[in-house]
C-alpha cells in the first residue's frame, strides 16, 4: 500500500467526484502520483474517509430509482454519446494514462480501444436485456422473466489499466441500470476523473457515477457498506481474496479478479520466428505490467534453443524510453518500489539456480525503468517461477514433452491466461480441451476477449463464478424475476396515428 505523505504545495490535488462534482477530502491523508518516466511526483490524491464514501453511496442511492427508470432507448442514446466523447478523446485520456503509468502512447490508445468496445457492446442494451416469455403457460396465464438492476454496486481497480478496467464495470453496471462507486487504484487516479467529467458531459445525471480515490480505508468502507449492493475488484491475488471473502460475508455479490502467471508452450513444429515475435510483445509490452502478459515460456524439446536465440535476438532492440516519446516501444514501471521489487527477481536468479541471459537492471535516467530481462531455467520452487512478478522479466522452461508443459500449467495455482504455439491442430485442440485457465490462446499470445465475450481466469485469478463484461458481466449486474400474469380485461388503449416511437 502507497505511504502517505507531506507533499510540496504547487501539486496537482486529485480529488473525490460525488454526486456530479468534485469534492476535496477532508481527511487530511493523501497519497503522492508520480509520473514513472521522469520519477518526480507530480500529483497528490485524496484518501476518503469511511464518512465520504458514504457520501458517495448515498448520492448513488439517490440517483438510483430516476435511472433505473430511464428507458432502454434513452440510456442506449446516452451510451452512444459516451462512445463518441471516449473517441474523439482518445488521445486526451491516453495521455494522462502515459503521465502517471508510465505505459507507452500506443499501448495507452489500445488500453482506450479495448475499453471503447465494451462502451460499444453496453449501446445495445436494449437487445442485451431482452427475455424470455411463455404465452398460455397454463390457460389464459402468461409466464415471462425480466432482468433488473441491483441499485448501488460497487468498482475496485488496479494500477495497471486505469481507463479500461473500471470501463469493464461501470460501463456494464449503468446500462443494466445500477449506479456506482469507483475506487480506482490511488497510484494513476487521474484518468477515473477524467471518466467522471465525461460521463456528466454525455447527459449522465448526477450520482450516478462517484469516484472515491483512497486505499484500504475506502476499500473496507465499500466492502462494509450495507447499502452497496455488489463488488468488482480487479487487483493482485490476496487483495482479491479478500475482497471476495469480506463483501460475499456481508451479503453483497461479488466477483474478484486476481493475479496470475501465464505460460506460453511452444512446440517443436512451432514457427520460431512467430513465437519469438510473439513471446518478445507479450512479456515486455506495458513493461510487463499486465495481468494477461506472457512471464513464461515453456519450450518443449528442441525448439529451446532456437527459440532463446530468436527471443535474445530481438531483446536489444525494444525501444525503452519516455512513454510520449513515440519512439519509445516500452516505458517505465509504475512505481520506484516495484521497480526495484522486479529488478529482485532478476538479482536473486543465479543464486536460485536459473541463468540470467540478459539483465535489464541498467536502464538510465531518474525514471522507474527497468529494460527487458530473460531468464533460462526457471522452475517451480524458485521466486521467479511461483511469484507473479508483474514486470519485463520472460522466464524461460525446458521441458521434454507436450504432457510436461500442460502439466506446469495445469500445476500453477493461477489460471488467467495461457497461449500455445504449434502448426498441429490436433495439439491444440487437445490443449484447449485439457489446460485449466479461463483464456487460452492459439497461436495468440494475450487472449483477451473480444467484449461480446466475458474476461476471467479460472482457479487463483478469479474468486467469484461470474467472469467480468460481456454476457456474464451483464448477468452480474442484473438479477431475475419472473412474472406469472393473468388479465381477464383487455387494456385500455387510444388512437394515435403517429409513427410509433421509443418511450
Ligand atoms: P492491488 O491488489 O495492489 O490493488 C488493487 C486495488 O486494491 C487498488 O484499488 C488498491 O487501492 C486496493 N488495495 C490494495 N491493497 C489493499 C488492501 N490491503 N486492502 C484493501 N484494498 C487494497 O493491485 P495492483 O498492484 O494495483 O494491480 C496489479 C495486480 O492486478 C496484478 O496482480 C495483476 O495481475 C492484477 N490484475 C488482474 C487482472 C485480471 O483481470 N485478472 C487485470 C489487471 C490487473
Amino acid at each position: 500500500m502507497t505511504e502517505t505523505i507531506e507533499a510540496p504545495a504547487a501539486l496537482k490535488q486529485i480529488h473525490h467526484w460525488i454526486g456530479g462534482r468534485s469534492v476535496a477530502g477532508t481527511s487530511g491523508r493523501r497519497g503522492p502520483v508520480f509520473n514513472p518516466a521522469a520519477g518526480r511526483q507530480t500529483a497528490e490524491v485524496d484518501f476518503a474517509t469511511v464518512e465520504e464514501v458514504d457520501a458517495a453511496v448515498q448520492a448513488a442511492k439517490q440517483a438510483f430509482p430516476a435511472w433505473r427508470a430511464v428507458s432502454l432507448a434513452r440510456r442506449a442514446e446516452i451510451f452512444f454519446r459516451i462512445r463518441e466523447l471516449v473517441h474523439e478523446r482518445r488521445e486526451e485520456v491516453a495521455r494522462i494514462l502515459t503521465s502517471e503509468h508510465g505505459k507507452v502512447l500506443s499501448d495507452a490508445l489500445g488500453e482506450v480501444t479495448r475499453g471503447l468496445e465494451v462502451i460499444e457492446f453496453c449501446c445495445g442494451i436494449p437487445t442485451l436485456l431482452k427475455s424470455e416469455y411463455s404465452e398460455q403457460a397454463s390457460t389464459g396465464i402468461d409466464v415471462y422473466s425480466i432482468r433488473q438492476p441491483l441499485g448501488v454496486v460497487a468498482g475496485i481497480t488496479p494500477f495497471n489499466f486505469p481507463a479500461m478496467v473500471p470501463m469493464w464495470m461501470w460501463a456494464p453496471a449503468l446500462a443494466c441500470g445500477n449506479t456506482f462507486v469507483l475506487k480506482p487504484s490511488e497510484k494513476d487516479p487521474s484518468a477515473s476523473f477524467w471518466t467522471a467529467e465525461l460521463l456528466r458531459e454525455a447527459g449522465v445525471p448526477d450520482g450516478v457515477f462517484n469516484v472515491v480515490m483512497g486505499d484500504k480505508v475506502a476499500v473496507d468502507a465499500v466492502l462494509g457498506h450495507p447499502e452497496i449492493k455488489a463488488v468488482s475488484f480487479v487487483g493482485s491475488t490476496p487483495i482479491a481474496r479478500y475482497v471476495y471473502e469480506t463483501a460475499t460475508a456481508n451479503g453483497k455479490r461479488c466477483q474478484a479478479l486476481g493475479g496470475a502467471k501465464n505460460h506460453m508452450i511452444v512446440l517443436p513444429d512451432a514457427d520460431v520466428d512467430m513465437a519469438a515475435d510473439a513471446a518478445v510483445s507479450a512479456a515486455y509490452g506495458s513493461a510487463g505490467e499486465r495481468c494477461m502478459a506472457i512471464s513464461q515460456v515453456v519450450a518443449v524439446g528442441e525448439v529451446a534453443e532456437p527459440l532463446i536465440a530468436a527471443i535474445k535476438e530481438r531483446i536489444p532492440k525494444v525501444k525503452v524510453g519516455d512513454g510520449l516519446d513515440p519512439a519509445s516501444e516500452m516505458g517505465p514501471l509504475v512505481t520506484k518500489e516495484h521497480r526495484d521489487r522486479v529488478a529482485s527477481y532478476v538479482e536473486n536468479a543465479a543464486a536460485e539456480g536459473a541463468t540470467v541471459l540478459v539483465d535489464g537492471r541498467d536502464a538510465p535516467g531518474e525514471g522507474f525503468f527497468l529494460k527487458p530481462s530473460l531468464i533460462d531455467d526457471v522452475k517451480p520452487g524458485m521466486r521467479a517461477y511461483d511469484d507473479e512478478i508483474f514486470g519485463p522479466v520472460l522466464g524461460v522452461t525446458r521441458v521434454a514433452t507436450y504432457d510436461e508443459a500442460v502439466r506446469l500449467v495445469n500445476d500453477n495455482p493461477y489460471g488467467n491466461g495461457t497461449a500455445i504455439f504449434t502448426r498441429d491442430g490436433g495439439a491444440a485442440r487437445q490443449f484447449q480441451f485439457e489446460v485449466q485457465a479461463g483464456m487460452v490462446g492459439i497461436n495468440v499470445p494475450i487472449p483477451v476477449p473480444v467484449a461480446y465475450y466475458s474476461f476471467g481466469g479460472w482457479k487463483a485469478s478469479l474468486f467469484g463464478d461470474r467472469h467480468i463484461y460481456g454476457p456474464e458481466g451483464i448477468d452480474f449486474y442484473t438479477r431475475g424475476k419472473v412474472v406469472t400474469s393473468r388479465w381477464p380485461d383487455p387494456a385500455t388503449s387510444s388512437v394515435d396515428l403517429g409513427f410509433p416511437q421509443t418511450r
